[in-house]
């Protein structure tokens, strides 16, 4: 019986994918590889290169490695891209997403950890935000995985599809093995360490008149290896029988882009240049998230998400990979 990991070579699916390998998991990978690094997984794994709207391809991999769960990752993830781009949004991250499902009940897997996203809540109305807050997702990437999560909950009503949907605040950091590599980057720590080295000339602190202490906005940042080690308690919260249900995943602790570049400047031991900029169309003020649910039912205990740690970690991974992935 094994695992099938979609978007297994991506960012936050290539460290899963480590723990899970870790953990003694038989692990079977599909990817498209449009935005992932095969270099990022194991070799010696099951690797499937292919989309997770291939319902003959899905039906063969359930088959042949008796598959009994999925953890599905692979999506598309830039919310800018999203608002310009919406029918591929919606494309594939949700008609593939439910041609996958289609597949995987097909098969007869009754399992799957869902990547979801704070972005699912849209403007936060309280802050931090529970997962009953309501959600209005505020662009097509936000939108494309809510739809999921209802698909998701249509399907355990009408085929027992028990799922976890995992909303994700700000994935970040890294492991000795998988970080961060994004074409383009846009993500904050990426850039910060960038600037630290030169290879960007300075970081632009996007908006510096927020309703927040310093102005800039603040995000909840979460180290990946945590964001992993839910994705494992997720699984065996269904394997136990648990019931469906949506967790978020972040830290209760919001740090401001101003923050971020403060903590960076410590870990790597120089100035780093930044500039003012305008603030990016669609970025709220502040995007925190109450994880107690996660603590509670699943057990889970974020480790490395101290912003130092984090940044520590990413920075390690940068000086080994200065240009990423190789084949970025
Ligand atoms: N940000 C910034 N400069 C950058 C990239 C990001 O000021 O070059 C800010 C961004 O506006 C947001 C925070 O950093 O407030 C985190 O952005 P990121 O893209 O990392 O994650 P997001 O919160 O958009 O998922």
């Amino acid at each position: 019986m094994a695992v099938l990991v979609t978007g297994g070579a991506g960012y936050i699916g290539s460290v899963t994918v480590e723990l899970l390998q870790q953990e003694g998991e038989d692990v079977v990978i599909l990817d498209n590889l449009d935005r992932g690094h095969r270099e990022s997984v194991d070799p010696s794994l099951p690797f499937y290169e292919g989309g997770i709207g291939d319902r003959k391809l899905v039906a063969r991999i359930a088959r042949e490695h008796r598959i009994e769960s999925c953890v599905h990752f692979a999506a598309l993830a830039y919310v800018g891209e999203s608002v310009g781009e919406p029918l591929r949004y919606f494309d594939n991250n949700t008609a593939q997403g439910i041609a996958l499902l289609e597949s995987l009940v097909v098969a007869g897997v009754r399992r799957v950890v869902f990547s979801s996203t704070a972005a699912t809540y849209g403007e936060p109305e309280q802050s931090p935000i529970p997962e009953t807050h309501r959600q209005l997702p505020t662009n097509p990437y936000g939108w494309s995985k809510y739809f999921m999560e209802r698909v998701l909950q249509s399907c355990d009503h009408a085929h027992g599809l028990k799922f976890a949907a995992l909303r994700y605040f700000n994935a970040c950091g890294a492991t000795a093995r998988c970080g961060e590599h994004h074409e383009p980057e846009t993500h904050l720590i990426p850039i910060v360490l960038f600037a630290a080295t030169g290879k960007w000339p300075h970081v632009s602190i996007f908006g510096t008149d927020y309703p927040t202490p310093d102005g800039t906005a603040i995000r909840d940042y979460i180290h990946v290896a945590d964001l992993a080690s839910a994705h494992l308690l997720a699984l065996k919260h269904l394997r136990g029988g648990g019931d469906s249900d949506c967790f978020n995943l972040g830290t209760g602790h919001g740090y401001s882009v101003k923050k971020v570049i403060e903590t960076a400047e410590r870990v790597v031991g120089r100035p780093i240049p930044t500039q003012a900029a305008g603030r990016r169309a669609g970025d709220p003020s502040r995007l925190v998230a109450t994880s107690d649910k996660a603590r509670r039912i699943l057990g889970w205990n974020p480790q490395r998400s101290d912003l130092a740690t984090i940044i520590q970690s990413a920075w390690d991974w940068h000086q080994k990979h200065p240009d990423g992935y190789a084949n970025g």
